[in-house]
């Protein structure tokens, strides 16, 4: 591949001042990463340009048949000034496995940290200061090829965008109320619930649209043949802390092999516990919170980290786990994670590459 070419950038916005305000994903840095794949061809054109919108034909593939593919993973400012990324490699890794289930071409994992690297040195400024903030890197493809053929697309869009995010939690972790979805489903079994592509979370957005009307923050989904077996929880892993060993759901293709799920288990191995990669059922989580065997659930990924769950409610019945405080695993796993991630605690298993 060519080398990145930088293009000029028209007008220079500053990162905003107040980072307390930041919104998640609302604001964006001046620049991105762009390049373009043709059958044939390849990938081509690799260029670092303004921010802006793009032109897309009304009949491109992604507008009608969502032939999309994303990423989410993060950039933090650490104390002595150095911008550090988290096992980066893994992203673009998924990435690949997401274009693969889509029909859609892969990309060079070296290439992409590389483009990644030369945008994070451009846009450095934008990385906020303030504890727990960071910068959030979204990376995308689409497919762009003007036609309305059910078929995998001859041409693709792939770009990075950046946006400034506040810290997650403002005064400490506050466990969310779940709503556990008896109707609607996430994916099916067999379906791509193991690719982080836009129509997983198109349809996603009616379960999690009656729960916020419903005055819950998170919908738990259960697997689509037996509703029964518990997968994720909103758009995050989820493990349980049942019996004094780690429970969560087994990668068995129907929910998103997370990055943070992964991080997790090591630590809690680490920490002395078994982690269980079964299912646990709904019944076995409420009668568990009810009895005592079940004493924290977290659900877990980028964004959050860590997200303590405080109340289940399923089929009209409610169950409340812990004190209303994050539990104390949760707590540790939660320091310990963004310990790594912003320098503060050692980095024994070389997660962390700085710029
Ligand atoms: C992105 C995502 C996760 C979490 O993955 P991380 O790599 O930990 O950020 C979990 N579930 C779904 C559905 C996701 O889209």
């Amino acid at each position: 591949m060519t080398d990145i070419q930088i293009l000029p950038v028209d007008e220079i916005k500053k990162p905003v001042s107040d980072e307390s305000n930041l919104v998640f994903g609302k604001e964006f840095t001046n620049r991105m990463f762009v390049m373009e794949y043709d059958t044939g061809k390849g990938w081509h054109s690799p260029r670092i340009q303004q921010y802006g919108p793009f032109s897309l034909d009304p009949a491109a593939l992604v507008l009608h048949y969502a032939q999309e593919i994303f990423e989410g993973l993060k950039a933090f400012r650490r104390a002595d000034g150095q911008i550090a990324l988290f096992r980066p490699r893994d992203n673009f890794e998924r990435f690949n496995l997401s274009a693969r289930r889509m029909c859609m071409p892969e990309l060079d994992v070296d290439f992409c940290l590389k483009a990644l690297r030369e945008l994070l040195k451009l846009e450095q400024d934008w990385v906020p200061h303030s504890e727990g903030t960071s910068l959030y890197i979204r990376p995308t493809m689409i497919a762009t090829e003007p036609v309305l053929g059910v078929k995998p697309a001859d041409s693709y869009l792939f770009y990075i965008i950046l946006s400034p995010v506040a810290a997650y939690y403002k005064g400490g972790l506050s466990p969310v109320k779940i709503w556990v979805s008896d109707e609607y489903i996430r994916v099916a079994s067999g379906g791509t619930g193991e690719a982080k592509t836009g129509g997983n979370y198109a349809s996603s957005l009616y379960a999690s649209t009656m729960a916020a009307e419903k005055g819950y923050d998170q919908v738990l989904w259960l697997d689509s043949v037996h509703r029964q077996y518990v997968e994720e929880v909103g758009s995050m892993n989820i493990c349980f802390l049942y019996d004094g060993k780690i429970y969560t759901s087994p990668l068995t293709g129907s929910i998103l092999n997370g990055i943070t799920r992964r991080s997790i288990l090591t630590l809690v191995k680490e920490f002395g516990y078994e982690v269980v990669e079964h299912a646990l059922t709904i019944g076995e989580i409420l009668d568990g919170a009810e009895s005592g065997r079940l004493t924290e659930a977290f659900g877990t990924g980028t964004a959050a980290v860590v997200s303590p769950v405080g109340q289940f409610t399923y089929k009209g019945r409610d169950v409340k786990l812990g004190t209303g405080d994050a539990g104390e695993l949760t707590m540790k796993l939660y320091n310990t994670l963004t310990g790594i991630q912003y320098g503060q605690c050692p980095d024994d298993h070389n997660w962390v590459e700085t710029l």
